[in-house]
Formats: C-alpha cells, structure tokens, sequence
C-alpha cells in the first residue's frame, strides 16, 4: 500500500503551515502599526504581532501602550490619535 502524498495535498499542508504563526515573517507581509510617544512625539512601526501581544494583557477595547525608545514615556497608537 502507497501512502505518498500527490502534490495536491503537499500544497494544502504547505499552505496550512504558512496561516500558522510565522516566526520569522519570511512569507508574509509584516504589518506593521504606528506608535507616536505622547511626550516626545517620536514615532516607532511596532509589528502588527508584536502589538498583538500586548493585548493579550489588556482588556477588549483598551488601548496598546508601549514604552517610548527614546524617551521611557508612553507611546499609544498614532492611528487613533491623530495629530
Ligand atoms: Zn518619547
């Protein structure tokens, strides 16, 4: 009895393994979100999955903080805030 895979099945599984988490973002476009510190106005493009995993830690609906490179002060997402 043959159990080889015919291409067609190779590709589903190939494609399954791309939709899981992608550790290095070699096949995928990196969205990236843009966080502006609101005592220094720098601007820093966290990674979309990066975010992502500081709002694990907060409540639906509350916004992602991250701390300022530049400054330690508060960054909060730009697109919110415009301005
Ligand atoms: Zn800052």
């Amino acid at each position: 009895m043959t159990t080889r895979k015919g291409p067609d099945e190779l590709s589903e599984e190939l494609v399954r393994w791309l939709e899981e988490e992608d550790p290095f973002g070699l096949n995928e476009e990196i969205k990236t979100i843009t966080f502006v510190c609101k005592e220094c106005r720098e601007e820093d493009d966290v990674p979309d999955f990066v975010v992502g995993e500081f709002r694990l830690d907060k409540k639906k609906g509350e916004e992602v903080e991250i701390q300022c490179p530049n400054c330690g002060g508060t960054m909060i997402q730009a697109r919110n805030n415009p301005k």
